[in-house]
């Protein structure tokens, strides 16, 4: 949900007013190190390899791919929206072997298509929340079968909203995004490494700006001494310091139960009013409800007013379903049943019930 009657975190707001700080000033060297400490937890990982990569969430897929993609290796991909197909557009550009695994839009990727695509895949790589489609793909089955590829995962949408768990599970690299469950604005891509992925990290990743290389000895795990590598977005790292405080300070547990009843008030409250859901049974994100336009409603001119009139921003459906279908989405510190029960009564006033 966009603007609307939100609950931004304060915190955040307040970061960006701060005044600047150097990028190698002792103090924000301390801000820094405390992020990565408060990703690490997040990500229920202690990879001291964990850091915000500077960028939104599509950076972070990037660095996951280019820094272990050699060309000609093997990638396993899961599509299953466009988020996975982004991951195979990326992981072509680094050279890849790519081997697309393809379901219908809506339904999760079942690990044993994964796991029988390639006979020794480098990497396998998967959305655990595709927010095109509102479906959790699983992947602890995933991680304990993979055998010696390495799995990545996409955990954008999923981060803070639902469980994930990268060293319980097994997952080798994760990266996600500021402006999703996490709350803050677009701008810094987290990011997390497992030591078994850190030794296949090659030499020379074929793009200089996210070389894990580099980019380690500046931002990541705290060596002692930093080297420049490039400019910090100091503000965004300070915003997010925030968000992350805020999510900790709720409690990790605490937010995903906040995401999961609002997305169930939400489900209830959207098929009372006529709507269908489409993502798979046992598979659908409370933090993006998927649903089938009931017959008649028109999407553009109903999207329109529940923003104009009301301040709150529905998604329209994407690809072969734009139009037919909305993502409503209910995250970060919109995750609130005032916005759900403020969606619901104007969505029944506009439908006229
Ligand atoms: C939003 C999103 C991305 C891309 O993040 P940007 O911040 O838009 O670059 C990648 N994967 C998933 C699942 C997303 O929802």
């Amino acid at each position: 949900m966009g603007p609307g009657p939100g609950n931004p975190y304060p915190e955040v707001a307040q970061a960006f007013a701060r005044p600047m700080l150097g990028h190698l000033d002792p103090a924000f060297v301390a801000l820094l190190d405390e992020t990565c400490e408060r990703l690490r937890t997040v990500f229920r990982t202690t990879n001291p390899l964990t850091l915000p990569i500077s960028g939104t969430g599509s950076a972070g897929m990037e660095a996951a791919f280019v820094n272990v993609v050699e060309p000609g290796s093997p990638v396993v991909v899961g599509v299953n929206g466009v988020f996975g197909q982004r991951m195979c557009d990326v992981a072509a550009r680094c050279g890849a072997e790519v081997v697309p695994v393809e379901v219908p839009w809506g339904q999760p990727v079942p690990a044993a298509r994964l796991l029988e695509a390639h006979p020794s895949p480098a990497v396998i790589a998967v959305v655990h929340a595709e927010t095109s489609t509102g479906v959790r793909t699983d992947v602890e089955e995933l991680a304990r079968d993979k055998g010696d590829a390495l799995l990545l995962v996409d955990c954008v949408t999923s981060l803070g909203g639902i469980p994930f768990e990268a060293d319980a599970w097994g997952v080798d690299i994760a990266y996600s995004g500021t402006q999703k469950c996490l709350g803050v604005p677009p701008g810094l891509a987290p990011l997390t490494v497992s030591e078994r992925a850190r030794e296949r990290i090659v030499p020379v990743p074929r793009s200089w700006y996210l070389d894990l290389n580099m980019i380690g000895r500046y931002t990541g795990p705290a060596t002692g001494t930093r080297t420049y590598h490039h400019t910090a977005p100091i503000s965004m790292v300070a915003a997010l310091h925030a968000g992350l405080g805020a999510v900790l300070d709720e409690g990790l547990e605490a937010s995903w139960a906040r995401h999961e009843a609002c997305g169930e008030q939400l489900r209830t409250g959207l098929q009372a009013l006529g709507f269908e859901l489409f993502a798979a049974p046992g598979h659908r994100l409370p933090q993006l409800t998927t649903v089938w336009l009931p017959e008649g409603l028109d999407d553009a001119t109903t999207r329109a007013t529940l923003l104009e009139r009301y301040g709150i921003e529905v998604g329209g459906g994407l690809g072969e379903f734009a139009g037919r279908v909305w993502r409503v989405g209910c995250m970060g510190h919109t995750a609130r049943p005032r916005n759900v029960v403020s969606l619901l009564g104007a969505l029944a006033e506009v439908l006229g019930r």
